[in-house]
């Protein structure tokens, strides 16, 4: 078999780098480890409006599970602080429904999808990758001049091209999450709750859905006592107010690479979404950067295979306009979230303080001069802050 790509992994990045190539005219195939696409899921499934209206991304309507306005934090002892606004606006989706959307959408482009197949390891013959997959019909190879990592969190494609793709087990936030029904809490709002005892060095969330709630949390192994599991169960057994009637209907556990390495690329290889660790380093939100990571790679890859050149020199161009998109910004916020797990759960409690009514988006964006001016009065978070934030 041969195509001109091949596409490891049919999650968001997957399935919009397939949409595209198929776009672009190109034979385009992509394997799916899993036998049903989207499922199981391993997310909160939270979305911003305005990140999918930068993508130009219309949703089918059915991938949409809940409307949210806003964000409601919680400091360790209940304090909230309420974040509203247009950038807060979002949507949690269904994500079964949404990847199947998605990869529908590539089909229809005329890109060609194998489910349980796994792409099992690859080599290189006179410029061209030799891909070993294996479906329930045996083992089979593909030839192709581009082969695509979107193979997520765990990743091989990368290390079968010859990247240096690991990172430090610091970098990583374990998740482990519940879909629960019945939970009581403003289905208008994502819930985030900090604490060194709730979630040490992340945070916990309940994410509304059309009938039911994820309810789950990240944490950093370096900060913790316990398994995250566990942390997680104490939340719930904690928090009366939103579970006395709740029960799980669906667990769900992954991990979550926060920091962002740079080999991207190798001769006739592009990796994409969580696949070159491309989460956002604060919230872990990847659904976005994905998908715009394969957009650029496309771009990119299109001029390749025109030019004949899938040289890594040339694919490097990816990696470039990546971090024209997003170096400056993924820096700060690396600097962000050292400062915020040096904090303790009184800073936590000092911070709602100062942070009412502000506009924390706007922080999360990396606009530190707002915080730093609000820390004046504390000087102890200030001179923190100073540390982590202006290094
Ligand atoms: C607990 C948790 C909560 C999260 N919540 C959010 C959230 O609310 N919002 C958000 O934006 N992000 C969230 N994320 C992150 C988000 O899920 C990822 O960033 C996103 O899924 C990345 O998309 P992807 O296409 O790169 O990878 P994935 O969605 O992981 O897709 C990779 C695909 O590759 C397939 N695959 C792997 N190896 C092979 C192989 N050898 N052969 C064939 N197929 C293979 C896998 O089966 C999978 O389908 C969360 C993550 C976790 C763990």
């Amino acid at each position: 078999m041969k195509v001109d790509c091949l596409v490891v992994g049919a999650g968001p990045a997957g399935s919009i780098i397939a949409k595209e190539m198929a776009s672009y005219g190109y034979d385009v195939l992509v394997l799916e480890k899993r036998q049903e696409i989207g499922a199981p899921k391993r997310c909160a499934e939270g979305i911003t409006k305005h990140g999918l209206e930068k993508l130009g991304i219309e949703l089918h309507p059915l991938c949409i599970s809940g409307k949210i306005k806003g964000a409601i934090l919680y400091s360790p002892s209940g304090k909230k602080v309420v974040m509203e606004g247009h950038e807060m606006e979002g949507y949690v989706l269904e994500r079964k429904v949404f990847e199947k959307w998605l990869a529908a959408e590539a089909i229809k482009k005329g890109a060609k999808y194998m489910v349980k197949t796994q792409a099992l390891g690859m080599k290189r013959e006179n410029g061209i990758w030799k891909v070993r997959a294996r479906n329930i019909e045996g083992e089979f190879e593909i030839e192709t001049k581009l082969v695509v990592g979107a193979d997520g969190v765990e990743s091989k494609v990368g290390k079968w091209a010859g990247l240096n793709t690991t990172n430090k087990l610091t970098d990583y936030h374990s998740g482990i999450q519940f879909e629960m029904a019945n939970v009581n809490a403003d289905e208008k709002y994502i819930h985030i709750f900090f604490g060194r005892e709730v979630a040490p060095l992340g945070y916990a969330w309940i994410f509304p859905k059309a009938f039911s709630f994820n309810v789950g949390l990240g944490i950093l192994e370096k900060g913790a006592k316990m398994k995250a599991y566990d942390y997680l169960k104490k939340f719930i057994e904690e928090h009366e107010e939103f579970f006395a009637n709740a029960q799980p209907i669906e667990i769900n556990a992954g991990g979550v690479p926060v920091a962002h390495f740079t080999e991207m690329v190798a001769d006739g290889v592009m990796l994409v979404g969580d696949a070159a660790q491309l989460v956002n380093p604060i919230h872990g939100g990847g659904i976005m950067r994905a998908m715009h990571s394969s957009i650029i790679a496309a771009e990119v890859a299109n001029e390749a295979l025109k030019k004949n050149d899938l040289s890594k020199e040339k694919l490097k161009e990816y990696e470039r306009k990546w971090d024209e998109e997003y170096k400056e910004k993924t820096d700060k916020l690396m600097k962000l979230r050292a400062f915020l797990e040096k904090l303790e759960d009184k800073d936590f409690e000092l911070l709602a303080d100062i942070l009412q009514g502000e506009d924390i988006y706007a922080l999360t964006q990396a606009k530190l001069s707002v915080l730093l001016k609000k820390l004046v009065t504390k000087p102890s978070l200030l001179k923190l802050a100073k540390k982590y934030l202006t290094a």
